[in-house]
């Protein structure tokens, strides 16, 4: 027999066909094999009451429903929860479980994903960038990571979700790996799939040419740009393979971003110390964002064991702050979530890799 095929690596159309043609079912089979999947994370086809015996067990022979093995759950005092993920191949991912109380006092959460084990862009500041790049994520491996964190939580009733938004803000860039990304960013946005609406979807990018305009074109989500320096000298010694793509060209290219009627644009920067935090540099940002439907989330860096920045002073945050609200601009500082379980992008793996080592 040959190898299985990820159920999660298929489309909804993919998975119709696949009916039709390969079992000679009707398609609206694939409707009741992705709710069970996708709405009752039911993952077992033995348990698909609905489907004939017989194509139940076809299903159990051609294809693997398992998702990747939480290997590690780490909880912060915040309450931000960070999930270890092994997958098939045992390379190791994380997904962040962020929470928020929302109008009736309820705990929600916004799940952070991964798009790529490792990362290319080697951004100075980030963990997942100092370990390199390994490879890209399956649609599967992708959308696996939310079903494995609602079965974890026990959010099980798609009329109430309890994860309410997601941010593509993981190991990765997401643009890298545009074809798996708009795969899974369909099965998200589908009412047969996960039905997120895109305004609770957001895409964090460095800025990557010609699959920006694809990713806008699609319309399947929001859009979050990293920016961290206010100019092309600054950022590119803090994110040197983003900054081949100069920043003039990035904001030439973001002023045609087709936003939605209540979509603004969300630039984030990151706040290190003595690097990118001075009044002068909040003047040049605030040009920059004033010239876009644009909102800012300001992020207070949060140094590691080894860090190689320092994290800005209080008394700079406010000032910063304070030269963009004079400027009228809409800027949200924000601490890093979950410091004490090293939940910024990439840590928990470096550390679950590197007491592996230690161990061995
Ligand atoms: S910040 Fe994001 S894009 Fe930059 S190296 Fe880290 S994971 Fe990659």
């Amino acid at each position: 027999m040959g190898a299985m095929l990820n159920i999660f690596d298929f489309s909804f159309e993919e998975l119709s066909d696949y009916f039709q043609d390969e079992l000679h079912e009707p398609s609206f089979r694939a409707t009741q094999v992705w709710q069970w999947l996708y709405q009752k994370l039911c993952f077992d086809f033995d348990q698909m009451s609905n489907l004939k015996v017989a194509t139940r067990q076809t299903l159990a022979q051609t294809f693997s429903s398992e998702l990747p093995k939480i290997k590690q759950v780490r909880t912060s005092s915040d309450g931000t929860q960070k999930l270890l993920l092994e997958l098939a191949d045992s390379k190791l991912i994380e997904t962040v479980l962020i929470p928020a109380t929302d109008h009736a006092g309820k705990v929600r959460y916004a799940q952070c994903l991964s798009t790529q084990v490792g990362c290319p862009m080697g951004c100075t500041f980030c963990a997942t960038g100092a370990l390199g790049f390994e490879r890209n994520l399956t649609h599967g491996e992708i959308i696996s990571q939310v079903l494995a964190a609602r079965s974890f939580i026990g959010d099980v009733r798609p009329d109430h979700p309890i994860i309410k938004n997601l941010v593509f803000m993981g190991m990765g860039e997401p643009l890298l790996n545009l074809d798996q990304l708009l795969r899974a960013l369909k099965t998200l946005n589908s009412t047969h799939g996960l039905a997120f609406s895109p305004r609770r979807i957001t895409v964090s990018t460095c800025g990557i040419p010609k699959a920006l305009d694809t990713l806008g074109e699609s319309g399947l989500c929001y859009l979050a740009v990293s920016l961290h320096a206010p100019n092309q000298a600054l950022r590119a010694k803090i994110m040197p393979k983003a900054a081949l793509f100069e920043l003039n060209d990035l904001l030439a290219n973001l002023k045609h971003y087709p936003l939605k009627t209540r979509e603004y644009l969300t630039f984030e920067y990151l706040l290190l110390g003595g690097v990118n935090d001075s009044t002068a540099h909040a003047l040049e940002l605030a040009k920059i964002v004033q010239a876009m439907k644009a909102k800012l989330n300001l992020i207070v860096y949060n140094p590691t064991q080894n860090a190689p920045y320092k994290a800005p002073s209080s008394d700079d945050v406010l000032k910063f702050e304070k030269v963009l609200w004079d400027k009228k601009i809409t800027a949200i500082v924000r601490q890093s979530k979950g410091q004490d379980i090293e939940a910024a992008c990439g840590q928990l793996r470096a550390k679950y890799l590197e007491d592996a080592s230690a161990i061995e």
